[in-house]
């Protein structure tokens, strides 16, 4: 699953789009086109994992979902759930969910929890934590796009490892100077993320995720799907402690 940092790659991708009208929109989403043609693309946002299509009074969000993509100037031999023509030139998307919203991005999302924004805001997040979400799992906790928007599996699991936290840990009881430094490491892996893709360079320079072993001590690490989310989980039992 695209996790938010390759949304942002793809949104500088489109930058070029940026003042063009928009000719046609197609695909099989059901979700009125009509209103899109003839408007000039004002701007294209991200928010976690959304990319944001905004016109003069409303935007469109697109969620590639598990097994989304996006193609320019390039189509699939399958049909596009949605795509945007600019004369000449289109954006295609395939398996992707789309949502229509009145108002501007800001009416609707809080750019506070987004990891790779200006916006983020740490003191907001750690309040939020430390307020509703003590009872639950660090692990699970990082999954919430309304808290942490952009985190997908390979932020959460290079993030806790950086951050020497079990995903298994109460938020309640982890000490507030340690979730402050994985606040730091989630936004600052976010940002590497960012980089490696670059170069594809993302899933081979991990220190944990899809591998076997620790770095740091040889030690074979935990692999399960763990915590209420079930997702595949990479655990050094050694260098990341279990707070509970
Ligand atoms: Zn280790």
């Amino acid at each position: 699953m695209p996790e938010g940092p390759s949304i942002l790659f793809l949104k500088n991708k489109l930058q070029r789009f940026k003042g063009k009208t928009v000719s046609e929109a197609s695909g099989y989403v059901e979700m009125d086109k009509s209103e899109i043609v003839n408007l000039k693309l004002i701007d294209i946002e991200t928010y976690g994992k959304n990319l944001l299509f905004v016109f003069k009074d409303f935007f469109v969000s697109v969620h590639l979902g598990l097994f989304g993509s996006m193609l320019v100037n390039k189509r699939k031999k399958v049909n596009a759930s949605f795509a945007l023509h600019f004369g000449e030139s289109e954006i295609n998307f395939y398996v992707a969910k789309t949502k229509f919203y009145k108002g501007k991005p800001n009416d609707h999302f809080n750019f506070k929890t987004d990891v790779l924004k200006p916006e983020f805001d740490e003191d907001f997040v750690l309040n939020e934590l430390q307020t509703n979400q003590g009872d639950k799992m660090i692990g699970d906790v990082l999954m919430d796009q309304n808290i942490f928007a952009g985190v997908g599996n390979i932020i959460r699991i290079e993030s806790l490892y950086h951050a020497k936290i079990h995903p298994d840990s109460l938020v309640k009881s982890i000490p507030e100077k340690k979730l402050i430094f994985l606040l730091k490491m989630v936004v600052d892996y976010s940002e590497e993320f960012l980089n490696l893709l670059k170069t594809d360079k993302v899933k081979e320079t991990a220190m944990i995720y899809g591998k076997m072993i620790c770095p740091k001590d040889k030690s074979e690490l935990f692999i399960e799907e763990l915590g209420k989310i079930k997702r595949k989980t990479y655990v050094c039992l050694k260098c990341q402690k279990l707070y509970k």
